[in-house]
């Protein structure tokens, strides 16, 4: 039972596990070239893992939340598109690299759309990528490429935007029990606009807004949770719909 609780909580590696079994069963010999190719996967993910860190470390310490929601959040517009593509473009290391960081920008107020678009540079813009491109290709190719990728980018990064929330996002590694509704405290700017969309369900104390008990969910929570200008309105839908203190 134990086993099979695990494999549920960590199933990429339990197929990873299961997938060295079948090789190792059906196909010997290729056992040898197989653990091979995984420890370079795993020397290259050691070499760049330490710089992922004090990368994010920087991030969270230094980069205050006001200016990622400023500039890469869901109002940043343009700017935001602009940082998005020089924050992929300058990167370097592989592309799982900015999953992390992307994570953590994301915590912090960054856009699902912006984080498209940094995702999305990392992996087919970078600059020495677009420097080795002109060598091998020709400049008048890589510039095609580069206008035509970032147009791909952009729509991308509009779709993605439309139809997912950062909280569906952000929730979905999350294995906490959260509340249906919950408010993040520090992202909370007391501007009060959620309490005046729905009296009923927010109330701000000392500055902060906090979900009063019995609140419904209901269209005006959502609403106040669509208009909160710095996403600390947090809807964990498809649990509980109602009446239950915010954490
Ligand atoms: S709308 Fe958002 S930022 Fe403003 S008080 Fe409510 S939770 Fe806080």
């Amino acid at each position: 039972m134990k086993i099979i609780n695990f494999a549920k909580k960590n199933a990429l590696f339990s197929i990873g596990v299961a997938l060295y079994i079948f090789v190792a069963i059906m196909q010997p010999d290729q056992l040898k070239s197989v653990a091979y190719y995984t420890f370079i996967y795993f020397k290259e993910l050691f070499e760049v893992l330490p710089l992922i860190i004090l990368l994010a470390t920087v991030i969270d310490a230094w980069v205050p939340k006001e200016v990622i929601l400023n500039k890469l959040g869901k109002d940043s517009g343009k700017m935001g598109y602009f940082f998005s593509f020089v924050i992929g473009s300058i990167s370097a290391g592989p592309i799982y690299a900015s999953f992390p960081i992307v994570k953590l920008l994301m915590e912090k107020g960054a856009s699902v759309g912006n984080a498209v678009i940094i995702i999305s540079s990392w992996a087919v813009i970078k600059v020495p990528m677009l420097i080795n491109e002109v060598k091998f290709l020709g400049f008048e190719f890589m510039a095609l490429r580069w206008v035509l990728t970032i147009a791909a980018i952009l729509v991308m990064s509009q779709i993605v935007q439309k139809f997912v929330s950062n909280e569906e996002v952000l929730a979905m590694n999350s294995e906490e029990e959260k509340p249906p509704l919950e408010i993040i405290e520090e992202y909370c700017v007391g501007c009060g606009i959620c309490s005046k969309i729905s009296p009923d369900d927010f109330e701000i104390i000392d500055k902060k807004a906090i979900v009063k008990p019995g609140y419904i969910l209901g269209p005006t929570v959502m609403e106040a949770s669509r208009r909160c200008p710095t996403n600390a309105i947090i809807l964990n839908v498809g649990k509980e719909k109602k009446g239950k203190k915010s954490a």
